[in-house]
């Protein structure tokens, strides 16, 4: 089926491919009417923005830092930097991971707008060897990907924010920040993961059934980036993290949020595909994933960007029918081993 005859929700941009979707009669998808009779989105980020300020102020001047920033370079991220640095005062480390496809621009960025606001910046480079087999590996078995993730994400991305996300649990960890602040716009997260106070122990518990999974998947280096030594947490002295996500209390269209982060010398890189600004495999997680699930998995996003009022449902339709060819790809697929028998 081809990506523009398929039937889609007519309010958002959801097509009947997308898992479990039903519509009603004049074709409006479950989510939207679900959307209708929900609590309206400025009373929902007044409620996430009040739990989140009081929040921050019972953690502020704790530990060496007040917040690890998972800091990939991209436009949402560097906007929640900012944002926790210039409206909150926060002492923040903003980190970075560098993939091994992290575009040049956004390199470049991330000292840019790391130097314009005066904070702490970490960068961190995994192993290649290990990156390009975990990114492979992903492709080609489906990974660590819940059914559930598989409607917001790709299996590349999965793997990687899986890592990405327990490296900055770790570094809060070591210096003793109670809060870890991520870049999440609505429809990337569920709901209820605006913020959460992470309990620790209950963490790695939930995980510790997985721990055989990913060694068999990845290898067995691969538990220290997707796990947490239980010392590490005893010595945190604190059983509990909260992570943030201060975007889903803005409303910003992509244009006000470039032309905010613009200020601090971001540039838009132009190597990154329509849906990222900051990682060239992200096209490549896009076409193998429309691949295989015959949708896009920006579209859950992108539907909610577009119910919210800060994206035109024409944007998000360009958005989601522009699917990445696997002719464009060939640096990534080669860079990651990947061949066209694996997809
Ligand atoms: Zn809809």
């Amino acid at each position: 089926m081809s990506v523009n005859n398929i039937k889609r929700c007519i309010k958002c941009v959801l097509p009947e491919t997308f898992p479990n979707i039903s519509f009603d009669d004049k074709g409006v998808c479950y989510f939207c009417q679900e959307f209708i009779n929900s609590e309206p989105i400025v009373i929902e980020q007044k409620r996430i923005k009040e739990l989140m300020d009081s929040e921050i102020e019972k953690s502020r001047g704790k530990g060496e830092y007040d917040c690890i920033v998972a800091f990939s370079g991209g436009k949402d991220s560097t906007y929640t930097l900012m944002h926790l640095v210039q409206n909150y005062g926060l002492n923040c480390l903003a980190v970075t991971i560098d993939n091994d496809f992290i575009s040049e621009q956004a390199m470049k960025n991330c000292y840019a707008v790391t130097e314009a606001l005066g904070v702490d910046f970490l960068l961190f480079k995994p192993s290649s060897t290990f990156m390009r087999d975990m990114y492979k590996t992903s492709v080609v078995t489906g990974g660590i990907q819940s059914n559930s993730a598989i409607k917001r994400v790709s299996a590349i991305c999965n793997s990687c924010i899986n890592l990405i996300n327990n490296y900055m649990i770790k570094l809060a960890l070591l210096h003793g920040a109670p809060i870890v602040a991520g870049g999440y716009i609505g429809g990337q997260l569920p709901k209820n993961a605006s913020m959460i106070n992470l309990n620790l122990i209950q963490r790695e518990q939930i995980k510790k059934p997985l721990l055989e999974k990913y060694k068999s998947l990845f290898g067995a280096t691969s538990t220290k980036f997707f796990f947490i030594h239980e010392d590490l947490i005893n010595n945190y002295g604190k059983s509990t993290i909260t992570i943030i996500n201060p975007m889903l209390t803005v409303s910003l269209s992509e244009e006000e949020i470039i032309s905010a982060v613009g200020k601090l010398g971001w540039i838009k890189p132009h190597d990154t595909g329509s849906n990222s600004s900051n990682c060239r495999l992200n096209d490549l997680g896009i076409a193998i994933h429309h691949k295989k699930h015959n949708f896009h998995p920006y579209e859950f996003e992108v539907s909610e960007q577009v119910r919210y009022g800060l994206m035109s449902r024409d944007e998000a339709l360009r958005k989601v029918t522009n699917v990445p060819g696997f002719s464009e790809l060939g640096y990534q697929m080669e860079k990651i081993g990947l061949l066209s028998t694996n997809i």
